[in-house]
């Protein structure tokens, strides 16, 4: 069945309840958490990085536009080792440089790495190029060939070593996240980053149900829809209703469920604030009614969208 997120949850926390990362600044106070499976409380929101660390040109852009987020209390950084073939990865290494501990750094390892050993030296070199000693959450970027037991044993091995801190998976479909759960340390998954924006809600019918069901946050990717989506009249009058801008708008209703991490990607300081505002807004029941009629939600079972 179809899950109702109808209605936005507000959780404002104490820089106290959030553990490992001393999420400190005093914009962290906005900032909304979603649980962990093992109780441990990250940001809702956080800013990704596809695309950058391509080329040498732009790099101090892109080195500022997350360091801006991060004062904007944008404390979530999505990584991956695909992402300019390690390029982003160091992009985000000198970001985080002097504030390490503040952030919560998501990367990725290639299906074709996720062997027993060939995930254990991918992350190695992750950590390298991202200039810490862990990451805090590592996932499997799509399902490619390798069985999935070894990628989860050397995922296991990795969090034993200190060297990861949780794992997950990406572009999973409920299929593959019933058959996850049927591995030994499988259940130990702690989210799945898939494709989820205004225009491509299958994820609604049965795979995010799944999800919450199992306590398994769902981090939401391209959730601007890359930008496509921002034009549509229905979401330009609900950010007149509330002058903010569209961007704005879409995340927040992203978020309006609270088992939801999002992870827009920008490399401009201002579409950066909008995205941080994010943070403050709610929508209300007939925004999201407005939305539903533009964007219907799924009707029944459909396979998981995939950029
Ligand atoms: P997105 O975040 O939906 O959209 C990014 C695009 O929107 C960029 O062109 C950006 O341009 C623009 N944008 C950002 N803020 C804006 C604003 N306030 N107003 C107008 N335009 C704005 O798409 P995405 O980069 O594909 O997805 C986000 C992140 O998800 C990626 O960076 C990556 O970390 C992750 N991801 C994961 C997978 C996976 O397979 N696991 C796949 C895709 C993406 P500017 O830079 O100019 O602001």
């Amino acid at each position: 069945m179809p899950v109702d997120c109808r209605h936005a949850r507000k959780v404002v926390v104490s820089n106290s309840e959030l553990r490992s990362s001393d999420l400190s600044s005093a914009k962290a106070r906005n900032m909304r958490t979603v649980n962990l499976p093992d109780g441990e409380k990250i940001p809702t929101l956080g800013l990704g990085t596809w695309r950058m660390g391509e080329q040498a040109e732009g790099r101090e852009t892109n080195v500022h536009a997350l360091r801006f987020g991060l004062e904007l209390g944008l404390k979530l950084i999505d990584t991956a080792e695909m992402y300019g073939e390690g390029g982003a990865e160091e992009v985000v290494g000198e970001a985080i440089a002097g504030q390490r501990d503040e952030v919560f750094v998501v990367s990725k390892v290639y299906p074709h790495n996720a062997s027993k050993r060939g995930a254990i030296e991918a992350c190695e070199r992750s950590l390298r190029r991202l200039n810490t000693d862990r990451i805090d959450l590592y996932l499997l970027h799509w399902r490619g060939g390798i069985p999935l037991q070894e990628t989860i044993d050397a995922f296991e091995q990795l969090k034993t070593d200190g060297k990861i801190r949780h794992w997950g998976v990406s572009n999973f479909d409920t299929e593959d996240m019933h058959e996850l759960r049927t591995l030994s340390n499988g259940v130990s998954c702690s989210t799945n980053q898939v494709l989820y924006h205004l225009g491509e809600r299958g994820i609604e019918w049965d795979l995010l149900p799944h999800c919450q069901n199992h306590s398994i946050p769902v981090m939401a990717y391209s959730p601007l829809g890359q930008g496509t989506i921002l034009r549509h009249r229905a979401i330009r009058n609900i950010a007149d209703r509330y002058y903010v801008t569209p961007a704005t708008v879409a995340l927040t209703w992203v978020l309006r469920n609270p088992n939801i991490i999002a992870i827009p990607k920008s490399s401009d300081v201002v579409h950066v604030r909008e995205i941080a505002a994010a943070m403050n807004l709610e929508l209300s029941d007939e925004d999201v009614s407005d939305l539903d009629q533009a964007f219907p939600a799924p009707q029944g079972p459909k396979s998981l969208a995939i950029l």
